[in-house]
């Protein structure tokens, strides 16, 4: 491809919409645009990443046994009725209507749709098991789109079924699928960790896991053993945890708190042993109980403090008004005294660092204006409830601490079992003509959030670091100038050459200086450059890997050799 030709535009600066790593350096190199608040153009290179993935994710699939197809996006509301998902998934749910007034809903996963086919279609044990999969555009209203790709409203997924006659049979499709999944993380070249989950609003009696990818950034938090191979996710974690524990009725997990008296925000800070941003998550993790509790910290302009008021949260989705802890907790009036809910955070300086995570106080009427963001916060993480701590003794080994770190979700397999197949009557005849429901399991990647979080953990200070499976292309050739008749020359001739040889090569053909030619081509972060520059009367370029500093000078028939 030649750049001249390429819709590449990268920009200088960071846009002010960027709110992530990955975010800013795909908007900046030109892999993707906004089109509205989570909903994204992906521009030519962008689109070539996206294929990478979806290919990678496509031979996993295949090699695990599973079968592609194509699911509409487009579902009649009738059939999320007979799940029972109309109303419990909630308003993260797109609905419309067709022109007669039919109701029907944008796909933001496929178990119905999936069932109902299987229903249709498998009636014996001779015709199990099956796994199929897609790879399709998922629609879901997030209440808070953000960090670009990482948390769309349109968004690409890969979803696969399998469909077992026993639960030793869905043993077997979960593992393949399970496996399938640590290699696709590995040709993706991510550090992560698969963990137990919960089921969360898919369902399913079984077991669950998530594949988390290790990002400061990332919503999710996973406690791992430094002993044993205990890792779980926070949520889980914390269930597990109770369980050691007896129930709790909120205001407990206040009660082991010892919180001495905290009068500025970097004393709190200090405490909580988190930067300012974190303020927010930080008081919904430490305050968490078995209640669904959130806590936001509100600016009170008028006596220059912040309070701290606590939320109680339906499943989810809709917050009840504001009420204090106590009434929030259960606890006995007074309770929260010691956790530094009633005490006066007086601000002895700016909170600009906090606004985002609050409504911040200082200037007037800055909380009455942002108390809504605020909230939005607090729901977004709602399922963050937590009790279980940085440092404390696993519970499976008993031996080892726990270590939290943040990751971001980016797979998710669940066994199901009949809860689907029952709602919707999926069922087969088995061996001895008897009726029986079929035993399912769901598994989610999602290809786009994927494609955002290689890029938060292969970025440089000058751009992204493609690996080398997912670059847009796999040569970069840069003659430093077009106008010099050798350089283009040979610029041309390699260019053809490798293409001749099947290698995805760009030739940034442009006539621009060599500062923006060179900024460009680290912005975009494709593996192997070459540099065509005043050498080349001698048949000589420069060789340089993106992300390391060495240039080599060598031959171009040495540079042809090192490309099969
Ligand atoms: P999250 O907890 O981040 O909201 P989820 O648990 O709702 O994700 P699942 O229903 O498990 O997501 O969907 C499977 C996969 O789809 C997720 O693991 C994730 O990779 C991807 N995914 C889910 N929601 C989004 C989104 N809004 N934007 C991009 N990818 C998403
Ligand atoms: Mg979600
Ligand atoms: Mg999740
Ligand atoms: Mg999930």
């Amino acid at each position: 491809m030649r750049q001249s030709r390429l819709l590449l535009p990268t920009l200088r600066e960071v846009p002010a919409e960027a709110d992530s790593a990955s975010h800013a350096w795909l908007l900046r190199a030109g892999y993707i645009r906004q089109l509205a608040a989570g909903v994204y153009t992906y521009l030519p290179l962008g689109r070539r990443v996206l294929r990478k993935l979806e290919q990678i994710v496509r031979e996993e699939m295949d090699r695990a046994g599973a079968q592609e197809l194509l699911l509409p996006a487009l579902q009649p509301a009738e059939l999320w009725r007979e799940s029972g998902r109309y109303s419990r998934y909630g308003a993260e749910l797109m609905r419309l209507n067709d022109r007669h007034g039919r109701e029907f809903v944008l796909g933001p996963t496929h178990e119905e749709a999936i069932t109902s086919l299987v229903k249709g279609e498998v009636h014996s044990y001779r015709k199990l098991p099956v796994s199929v999969y897609q790879i399709q555009t998922k629609f879901r209203d997030e209440r808070r789109p953000r960090f670009g790709l990482l948390r769309g409203r349109e968004f690409l997924m890969k979803d696969a079924y399998s469909f077992d006659a026993d639960w030793a049979g869905l043993d077997v499709s979960y593992s393949l699928m399970y496996q399938a999944y640590r290699n696709i993380m590995e040709r993706c070249q991510l550090d992560y960790r698969a963990v137990d989950a919960d089921s969360g609003t898919i369902g399913g009696e079984g077991g669950s896991h998530e594949f988390i990818v290790f990002a400061g950034i990332g919503e999710d938090v996973v406690a791992a053993c430094d002993h044993c191979d205990y890792a779980a996710n926070i949520e889980k974690a914390s269930s597990s945890h109770s369980v050691n524990t007896p129930p709790l009725p909120g205001g407990a997990a206040l009660e082991k708190m010892h919180t001495p008296e905290v009068h500025t925000i970097e004393e709190l800070t200090q405490f909580l042993q988190v930067p300012p941003e974190q303020l927010i998550k930080t008081l919904i993790y430490v305050l968490d109980g078995k209640q669904p509790v959130a806590v936001v910290v509100r600016g009170d302009h008028e006596v220059n403090e912040l309070k701290v008021q606590a939320y109680v949260g339906a499943e989810s989705i809709e917050l009840a008004d504001p009420v204090t802890v106590e009434q929030a907790t259960g606890a006995p009036p007074g309770f929260a005294g010691p956790l530094g809910l009633k005490i006066p955070i007086l601000l002895d300086r700016d909170v600009s660092t906090l606004r985002e995570g609050i409504a911040g106080a200082n200037e007037r009427d800055y909380h009455l204006r942002h108390v809504s963001p605020a909230r939005d916060i607090v729901t977004s993480h709602i399922g963050d409830f937590r009790n279980v701590v940085d440092g404390e003794t696993c519970p499976n080994c008993q031996a080892g601490k726990l270590k939290l770190s943040r990751g971001i979700e980016v797979g998710h397999i669940f066994k199901l079992g009949t809860k689907y197949s029952q709602m919707l009557g999926a069922s087969y005849l088995d061996r001895n003509g008897k009726q029986q429901d079929i035993i399912m399991g769901c598994y989610g990647i999602g290809i786009s959030r994927l494609l955002s979080a290689v890029v938060e953990q292969h970025y440089d200070e000058r751009g992204i670091v493609w690996p080398a499976a997912l670059a847009p292309y796999r040569v970069h050739i840069i003659p430093v100038s077009v106008k010099d008749r050798q350089q283009i020359e040979l610029a041309e001739q390699l260019y053809e050459q490798l293409a001749r040889k099947g290698i995805e090569v760009l030739l940034d053909d442009r006539e621009e200086r060599p500062g923006i030619k060179f900024n460009d081509a680290d912005l975009i972060g494709i593996p192997n450059r070459i540099i065509i520059g005043k050498t080349a009367e001698h048949g000589v370029i420069e060789f340089i890997k993106r992300g390391k500093a060495e240039v080599e000078k060598i031959t171009v028939e040495e540079a042809l050799s090192r490309f099969a």
